[in-house]
């Protein structure tokens, strides 16, 4: 009688599973990414080991499966938009607040109100109303060559411009998004005139035409094509970090320097997240980033990922402590994003292709 009842019991659920998906074990979130509480779907435009170290550890600690999309993020938010309300993301994971801002603007965000979130991240790396929040902090700093350029003579960002850098900077095109940022956190601290004023000076002082990504930019200044280039922290300990020779040469053939703001930090960006407008697992959602932002997690990100935690009482990795100390610019990121347009108009103004 027993065995019976439990076998009927035993049948009863697995067609409750089948019927509601929670059995569902496919790596995409498909259709049935709406159902089920085991489940977090994450769109990311961040493509690092670090990233699925930790989702793998969320899923141990908390049973709740994270399937991850990656694509770019312009991709990601198409297909949020095309989706709309049946969209199978929670989460929504990019490499630039640019971005996130944008997301937000397409109205394909939520709000969260969370303490965990607003105590863990300074206020500058997230959102004023809680549409999104950084995970980790990157610096956009200046590499200069060794035993050719004194560390000491970059300054400030407005520097750059200085006729003496003529013929010696490596940068990469206006079309990338580090760039749009930086001209965008120019265009909110020094006006829009004197931050096209500076993108006409760089350009002129173009060791070559902008070509390739943040990482051929330190090996133009490796190779001697270059005095000095302009690159993320993190693609520095990258280079540092290659399983290739050549690449840690590059990284070894520069030193690392903070240029500032006038008057204020040096340019920070961060890798962030929000939470989706129609996550179907909201809560889920909101467990991932506070646990993203946990102490632990901070510590994998700062080890293995070259980048800044964005925690103040988690320290950097001993590579970037080496770099020194620097004060990251108190701009609140969101300013990126609403300067971006205005930041592709100026460098198209003075012509940084
Ligand atoms: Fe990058």
């Amino acid at each position: 009688m027993t065995d019976r009842f439990l076998l009927l019991f035993s049948l009863l659920l697995s067609l409750l599973v089948a019927l509601t998906g929670c059995g569902d074990t496919t790596g995409e979130p498909g259709a049935n990414g709406g159902e089920g509480a085991g489940t977090v779907n994450v769109y990311s435009h961040r493509h690092y080991e670090a990233d699925q170290q930790l989702f793998e550890r969320f899923t141990a600690e908390t049973g709740i499966e994270v399937k991850v999309v990656k694509a770019k993020a312009d991709q990601l938010i198409e297909r949020l938009k095309t989706e709309g309300a049946d969209s199978p993301a929670d989460i929504l994971i990019t490499a630039d607040a640019g971005r996130l801002v944008r997301a937000r603007a397409e109205g394909l965000l939520q709000t969260v109100d969370s303490a965990v979130l607003a105590e863990a991240i300074p206020a500058s790396y997230r959102d004023p109303e809680g549409h999104w929040f950084g995970l980790t902090v990157r610096a956009r700093v200046v590499v200069v060559a060794k035993d050719k350029v004194d560390p000491s003579e970059i300054g400030t960002y407005a520097g750059l411009a200085d006729p003496k850098w003529k013929g010696r900077i490596a940068v990469r095109s206006s079309s990338n998004i580090y760039n749009q940022s930086l001209l965008a956190a120019l265009i909110a601290n020094d006006g829009r005139e004197a931050a096209q004023a500076w993108a006409a000076g760089v350009l002129a002082n173009m060791a070559r035409d902008p070509k390739g990504n943040d990482r051929d930019q330190v090996k133009a200044v490796a190779a001697g094509e270059a005095d000095l280039a302009i690159v993320n922290t993190y693609y520095i300990g990258l280079l540092l970090g290659s399983d290739d020779a050549a690449q840690r040469e590059a990284g070894e053939a520069v030193v690392v320097t903070f240029p500032t703001m006038t008057g204020g930090g040096t340019h920070v960006n961060i890798s962030g997240a929000g939470v989706t407008k129609h996550a179907p697992h909201r809560d889920n959602a909101v467990r991932l980033l506070e646990f993203m932002v946990s102490q632990e997690a901070q510590k994998t990100f700062a080890e293995s990922n070259y980048e800044y935690p964005v925690r103040t009482d988690v320290e950097p990795s001993a590579l970037l402590k080496g770099w020194g100390d620097w004060t990251p610019d108190a701009l609140n990121l969101s300013q990126l994003g609403e300067n971006n347009a205005e930041a592709v108009k100026v460098f198209d103004e003075v012509g940084w292709r």
